[in-house]
């Protein structure tokens, strides 16, 4: 396991994170990253799947890779962003081949934020945190 020594304590409640990811290296990198410090991960390699999950499970954060095999992560950021029920989850894109212009494709479909692959730890741990906090709501 990652010795992580200066991650805040996990508070009562651990926070659940659904990681949208079809590639199985990275799903776990993130899902034992993310585990490693406390959190609760729902995982599926579906954007049709995603937009399930969490409607049923309502996760503190979704990471949305952006090149899914069925549905693009885009597509399914519109939908969730576009469901009374989901609309107030918040909606990180992670994606790979960070070109100019993917980042505002991703603003434009409603997502909250934006991670560049490859994963840089610390960065990836301190969005995430902020956002499961409710800290970059409006960032
Ligand atoms: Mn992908």
């Amino acid at each position: 396991m990652v010795d992580a020594p200066s991650s805040p304590p996990p508070s009562a409640a651990p926070k659940r994170i659904l990681i949208v990811e079809d590639n199985e290296l990275n799903m776990r990198l993130l899902n034992d990253v993310l585990e490693a410090h406390g959190y609760v991960t729902l995982r599926t390699d579906q954007g049709e799947t995603a937009i399930d999950l969490a409607r049923r499970h309502r996760p503190d954060l979704i990471l949305m890779d952006l090149q899914l095999p069925d549905i693009s992560g885009l597509e399914a950021t519109r939908r969730l962003k576009a469901d009374e029920a989901t609309r107030a989850i918040p909606v990180v894109a992670v994606t790979a081949f960070a070109m100019s212009g993917d980042e505002r494709k991703a603003r434009d479909a409603g997502c909250d934020g934006y991670i560049p692959k490859p994963i840089m730890l610390k960065q990836f741990l301190e969005t995430v945190e902020q956002f499961v906090s409710g800290g970059a709501a409006s960032a």
